[in-house]
């Protein structure tokens, strides 16, 4: 079976992603079994640029079709940051609760009604030769909380409150976000983008 290799090392990300893409005719890998490859460095000054470079980087080396996922979080109140920055606003190495409190602190007297905020996730395709085969992207709307609830998901899911169920991600199953996230909404399209590519 062919390989299609995710280029990420976020386990949380690469966990929705395969679950996600299950039934596909690929045996999906991601860099979590491949210790030895490379950190790509994301320098772009979009999701679009970040995707396609981590994408092409990794097939490039490998000679594997790769897909990648650059996503982030917008907060309207801040100006959509921290955005492309979700990895890292908050200094390297920080872990996910830092970045978190982080966040608390800089929307800071904010009140619910003004923390409206959106997931964005962009997924780009290349051969394994490094051509671009494609990119895709889907969008979340929802209200940052005003402290973490719940222990589901990764990153800003305990305080991402989607609004119909006013829950967070974090105390929604995630069966619910494997339908209505950003990054489930990018998959249906990367699914038909795949599809085509056949
Ligand atoms: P990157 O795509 O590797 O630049 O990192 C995206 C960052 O955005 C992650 O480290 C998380 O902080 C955040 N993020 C993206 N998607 C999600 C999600 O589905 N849940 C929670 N946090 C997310």
């Amino acid at each position: 079976m062919k390989e299609l290799i995710v280029a990420s090392r976020n386990k949380g990300k690469v966990k929705e992603i395969m679950e996600l893409l299950e039934g596909l005719p690929f045996k999906v890998s991601s860099l979590l079994e491949y210790p030895d490859l490379p950190d790509v460095v994301e320098d772009g000054k979009t999701y679009k640029e970040n995707a396609l470079k981590k994408a092409i980087t990794i097939a490039k080396i490998t000679g594997k079709m790769t897909m990648s996922d650059d996503s982030g979080l917008e907060v309207a109140a801040l100006n959509n940051a921290p955005g492309i920055y979700s990895a890292r606003f908050a200094g390297e190495g920080k872990s996910e609760a830092d970045k978190n409190q982080k966040l608390f602190r800089m929307l800071k007297g904010v009140p619910l009604s003004r923390r409206q905020c959106r997931y964005r996730c962009v997924i780009a395709l290349s051969d394994g030769k490094g051509r671009q085969l494609g990119v895709v992207q889907g969008t979340c709307g929802g209200v940052v909380a005003l402290k973490e609830r719940g222990t589901h998901g990764f990153g800003f899911d305990p305080l991402f409150i989607v609004p119909r169920y006013n829950q967070t991600f974090g105390e929604l199953d995630s069966s619910i976000k494997a339908k209505i996230s950003h990054r489930a909404r990018a998959l249906v399209k990367f699914r038909q983008l795949l599809e085509k590519t056949l």
